[in-house]
């Protein structure tokens, strides 16, 4: 294979910046299992005060602060709501209910996002018979929804929902940066009906790994016993804290670039032929577009594009995603719109159907 071009396979994938790097050599560290790391102790404060809540928990990633949100809220025996293509019931390796023992219920929504017709109905009577439903998950933005963020009033409608049913909210918010950008609105308004947030560093803000759980003290509490549960108490974990404090103050407004780029990559791809894409869906730095089937299947172009240098991922059996981060430029984005309309031109017959489901990587 060719050295690797443009990498659009995820917001994962970036490196951490020289900025970033001479944070960490400088950080101050302690042991934050004790909460005594002065540098963690700073980014859950600065995170505490931007969302407007009364504490946080730093934690290893993404899946393990959702865990950590999930075991908050719910026990053995409880169930979730998620719309159907939520990460924590899809992308998490089963964890509700491998690690709590709790059951996902698992409902169809638009682009990821539910509103109260979706909701309705779905809170199971007190019987006993039946599991009880203790929380709602969100996700925003959306991933295998599309990138989408939430209109604040239907996150708000949804939230009040929730609440007058008696049930807890968790928002996945891998993403919330993005979604703060790109609809104007503060992380504090979009999640004032939250009760926990859980935000990744390591996606669009560029760091190379680290979450955070955000929410009222009692629920927080409970989250530092479950992280040192899953093996998620760290010790000098200021190190990689300070790439986070970073990230907060100088990444967030520049996400702004990734959407404007990812608009860049959909209008130009959506004028190559055999191509489809809902130009409106395309709200954030995530890229869905579809593939005739004349052509071939997603992963035949995403091993086609991988032997040129780009990595660009299969989502479904015609659908692939492209993902705009830090370390790709304007011309990056159009090499890979190159790339795509080349390999559909030249042909991808002889690279090996999908075996795989969604999510399979060439
Ligand atoms: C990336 C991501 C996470 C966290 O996943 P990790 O694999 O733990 O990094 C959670 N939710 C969403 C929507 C994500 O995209």
């Amino acid at each position: 294979m060719t050295d690797c071009l443009v990498n659009m396979y995820s917001d994962t994938v970036t490196k951490p910046t020289p900025a970033m790097l001479q944070a960490m050599v400088t950080a101050e560290v302690g042991d934050d299992m004790n909460a005594q790391d002065p540098t963690v102790n700073r980014l859950e404060a600065m995170v505490t005060e931007l969302l407007g809540k009364e504490a946080a928990v730093y934690a290893c990633s993404g899946t393990q602060s959702n865990q950590m949100g999930v075991r908050c809220h719910t026990g053995p025996g409880d169930e979730l709501l998620i719309e159907e293509r939520g990460h924590i019931a899809n992308f998490e390796g089963g964890a509700p209910a491998q690690l709590g023992g709790v059951s996902c219920r698992t409902i169809r929504g638009e682009n990821g996002l539910l509103d109260l017709h979706h909701l309705e109905g779905r809170v199971r009577a007190h019987n006993q018979h039946l599991c009880e439903t203790k929380l709602l998950c969100v996700e925003n933005t959306t991933n295998a929804g599309g990138g989408r963020f939430w209109p604040l009033e239907q996150m708000h409608r949804v939230c009040d929902w929730a609440h007058a049913a008696g049930l807890k909210t968790h928002l996945d918010g891998a993403r919330l940066f993005n979604a703060a950008v790109a609809s104007g609105h503060s992380v504090k308004d979009i999640c004032s009906g939250i009760d926990t947030v859980s935000i990744c560093f390591s996606k669009g803000l560029g760091c190379p790994l680290g979450s955070i759980l955000v929410g009222d003290a009692e629920s927080i509490f409970k989250a530092r016993r479950v992280r040192k549960l899953m093996g998620g108490a760290m010790r000098q974990a200021g190190v990689v804290a300070a790439t986070a404090v970073y990230a907060l103050e100088n990444h967030v407004e520049r996400l702004a670039d990734d959407h404007a780029n990812a608009r860049a990559f959909a209008s130009a791809v959506a004028e190559v032929d055999g191509v489809t894409i809902d130009l409106d869906a395309v709200q954030t730095n995530l890229v869905f577009f579809e593939i005739d089937p004349k052509i071939g299947d997603a992963c035949q172009l995403s091993a086609a594009l991988k032997a040129r240098g780009i990595l660009i991922g299969a989502m479904g059996p015609h659908v692939l995603r492209a993902c705009t981060h830090l370390d790709v430029d304007r011309d990056g984005v159009l090499q890979a719109v190159q790339g795509i309309r080349d390999c559909i031109a030249a042909g991808i017959g002889q690279f090996p159907e999908s075996k795989f489901g969604p999510f399979a990587r060439a």
